[in-house]
C-alpha cells in the first residue's frame, strides 16, 4: 500500500477505535532538547533520579534507539475526564466538604499504562490485517524515555503551553499521550508551529507554589503534581500549606486554561470515567488504611504511583490545612489527629500529622506534642516536634 495512504488508514483505524487525535513524527532527536538539558543541569527534577540516568537521558535525546529499525512514530492523544473549572476552595460546597482531598483527574479512572496499551495492540492488530504481514512496533505510554510531549508538538497535535502540557486547539489538555514506533515508512505531519498561549499568563498566575519557569518548563521541586506523587521524603515545610486540599497529583494549571474551557468533559475510553471514591478521598479512610489494603484497593488506579506512604503522608498535611482553613470541625480533625499520631505506623507520616496538629491553633497542640514525643522513637519525628517545640514555647 502506498505510504501516504497507509497513513491515512492508520489514521482512521485509530479514531474509529476512540482515540481522540493522531498524528506522525520521525524518530529524530526531539526539537528542544537544549531546554531539557538545562532544566536537568539546574536540578529542577528533584528527586526524579531516573530523569537525570545517562541511558536515558541518551534515550530521550535519541527516541530512534527506543527500535533500532524505527521509520516513524504514530503519536496518539486520548481523552480522560476533564474536570470543571477550578474552585479555590470549597468545591465540594460546605455541607459536603467534610475531611476529603482533591485527586487529579487522570487519576479517577483505570491506570491509562494498561488501558492505553491495550488499544495501541488492538491499533497494531488492525494495522497488520490491513497490511497482510507483521510489522515491527513498540508501544509506549508514559513507560519509557521519551519526551513524549515534544514528539506530539512535531507530530502536529498541538503546542506545548507555558503550563508545559501538550495543548490541542480543539481537545485542549487533559489528555494522555501515547506512541507507537515502528518500521513503517511513513510521510511525518507538519510540526504544529504556532504558538496559542499568545499573552495569556493564567496559569503563572494561578499556581499555587510559583513552580511555572518562563521557558515551558517547571521547577518540579515546588509542583503540587511532583511533590505529592513522585516526591518520596518529607514535603518542604514552607510549601506544605500550599498543597492546599490536594491529595494526589494538582490540576489548577490546567483547570484556568482558556484552551479548556470549551471541551468535551467525556473520556475517550470508558475505562477513563471516574470511578467511585476517587475524585475525593476520605483522608480518615487514608491514614487508616494498611499497605496491603492501599494496594488492593487502588489495584489498577494511577493512585499506586504515589504509594500508602506518599499517600499517607499527603493525607495528614491536607488534613492539617483543612483544619486551619476552618474548612472541617477544628475539633474532630484535632481528634483524628492525635489518633493517628499515636498509631501510625509511617514515622514520614507521623512527622506530617505533627505538622498538621501544629495548624489547628489550640491549646491542646503543645500537650499532645509533649505527651507523644515521650513514646515518639523516629528521629524525624522527634526533631519536627521539637523544633516546633522551641520555637512555640521558648522558656
Ligand atoms: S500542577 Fe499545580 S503546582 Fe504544578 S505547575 Fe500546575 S498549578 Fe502549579
Ligand atoms: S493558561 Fe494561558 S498561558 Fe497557560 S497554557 Fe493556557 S493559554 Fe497558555
Amino acid at each position: 500500500m502506498e505510504a501516504t495512504k497507509l497513513a491515512q488508514e492508520i489514521k482512521s483505524l485509530a479514531l474509529e477505535l476512540g482515540f481522540a487525535a493522531v498524528g506522525i513524527t520521525t524518530p529524530e532527536p526531539p526539537p528542544h532538547l537544549e531546554v531539557y538539558f538545562r532544566w536537568l543541569e539546574r536540578g529542577y527534577h528533584g528527586e526524579m533520579g531516573y530523569m537525570a540516568e545517562p541511558h536515558a537521558v541518551y534515550l530521550r535525546s535519541n527516541p530512534a534507539e527506543l527500535l533500532r529499525s524505527c521509520q516513524s512514530v504514530i503519536v496518539l492523544a486520548a481523552r480522560y475526564s476533564a474536570p470543571g473549572p477550578y474552585l479555590p476552595s470549597l468545591s465540594r460546597g460546605k455541607e459536603e466538604r467534610g475531611a476529603y482531598g482533591r485527586v487529579a483527574a487522570y487519576a479517577w479512572g483505570e491506570d491509562y499504562h494498561y488501558v492505553l496499551r491495550q488499544r495501541m495492540e488492538i491499533l497494531v492488530q488492525r494495522i497488520q490485517e490491513k497490511l497482510g504481514r507483521s510489522i515491527t512496533y513498540r508501544c509506549f505510554t508514559d513507560s519509557a524515555p521519551i519526551l513524549e510531549r515534544e514528539l506530539a508538538q512535531r507530530a502536529g497535535l498541538g503546542w506545548i503551553g507555558k503550563n508545559t502540557c501538550l495543548i490541542h486547539p480543539r481537545l485542549g489538555s487533559f489528555l494522555f499521550l501515547a506512541e507507537i514506533f515502528t518500521d513503517l515508512p511513513l510521510p511525518p505531519d507538519k510540526p504544529f508551529l504556532p504558538d496559542r498561549c499568545g499573552t495569556c499568563q493564567r496559569c503563572i498566575q494561578a499556581c499555587p507554589t510559583q513552580c511555572i519557569l518562563p521557558n515551558r518548563t517547571l521547577d518540579a521541586r515546588r509542583c503540587i503534581s511532583y511533590l505529592t506523587i513522585e516526591h518520596r521524603t518529607a514535603i518542604p515545610v514552607e510549601l506544605r500549606t500550599l498543597l492546599g486540599d490536594w491529595v494526589f497529583g494538582c490540576d489548577i494549571c490546567q483547570q484556568v486554561c482558556p484552551w479548556n474551557r470549551r471541551i468535551s468533559p467525556a473520556p475517550s475510553f470508558p475505562e477513563f470515567l471516574p470511578q467511585t471514591e476517587r475524585e475525593w478521598l476520605s483522608l480518615s479512610d487514608i491514614l487508616s488504611m494498611s499497605q496491603v489494603e492501599f494496594k488492593q484497593k487502588f489495584r489498577h488506579s494511577p493512585l499506586l504511583r504515589a504509594m500508602w506512604r506518599g499517600l499517607s503522608r499527603n493525607s495528614a498535611v491536607v488534613l492539617g490545612n483543612l483544619a486551619r482553613l476552618g474548612e472541617i470541625s477544628r475539633l474532630a480533625a484535632l481528634e483524628l489527629l492525635q489518633k493517628k499520631l499515636s498509631n501510625h505506623p509511617e514515622g514520614l507520616v507521623r512527622q506530617h500529622l505533627a505538622w498538621s496538629l501544629t495548624q489547628l491553633n489550640s491549646d491542646l497542640v503543645s500537650q499532645t506534642l509533649r505527651e507523644h514525643i515521650q513514646q515518639e522513637t523516629e528521629p524525624m519525628v522527634r526533631a519536627e516536634i521539637e523544633a516546633w517545640l522551641t520555637q512555640n514555647n521558648p522558656s
